[in-house]
């Protein structure tokens, strides 16, 4: 599913940097993603990936940039909505000093972007979609200022009036009038 150029052998990254760029297909990656987030962001089918890597000693680094189209749905008015999201990256890897046969250990979430390989090739794809979850907004939401649904007559606020508040009879709104009623 995944080109082979998400994938680098560990003996190819040279101690001077060198700088790739590629545009991968990541269609797949929504499946994967619904699983375990509850799909509130949508994968665009290609993701624009420009990275410089190198190595000192044993330790790998990597640092670049994604850029992407994304969709998500409104946490407050439910609209459908898509946005750029572009995000600059760094991250290293060092060899792993135990446990040589265990699987990708890549994952394994570190503080200051530190991490382990235990494999002769780094493959990159679970590295960036973890950038593209860091970078992602913790819920969708499709303007800061998106005013959602009225909780008394569910009214579209970014679309139309409130039926409720102009019939003044909004229940959140009676404790406001009785405050001034009592003063
Ligand atoms: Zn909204
Ligand atoms: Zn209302």
């Amino acid at each position: 599913m995944f080109s082979p150029l998400m994938k680098i052998p560990v003996g190819d990254i040279p101690q001077s940097p060198k700088e790739i760029s590629f545009s991968e297909n990541i269609a797949g990656l929504s499946d994967i993603y619904s699983k375990y987030r509850s799909g509130d962001f949508r994968f665009p089918p290609r993701l624009d990936v420009k990275l410089v890597y190198y190595r000192s000693g044993r330790q790998l680094f990597f640092q670049g940039s994604l850029r992407g189209t994304f969709e998500g749905s409104c946490s407050r008015c439910l609209s459908e909505y898509t946005f750029e999201l572009n995000k600059d990256f760094e991250f290293v890897l060092s060899p792993a000093v135990s446990k040589p046969d265990r699987k990708i250990e890549e994952l394994s979430r570190e503080d200051l972007g530190l991490s382990y390989y235990s494999t002769d090739e780094i493959d990159l794809m679970p590295l960036i979609l973890e950038q593209v979850l860091l970078a992602l907004p913790t819920r969708p939401l499709c303007d800061e200022n998106c005013r959602g649904f009225c909780a008394g007559c569910g009214a579209n606020l970014n679309q139309e009036a409130c039926v409720c508040s102009a019939a003044g009879d909004d229940p959140r709104m009676a404790i406001f009038r009785s405050l001034k009623v009592g003063r």
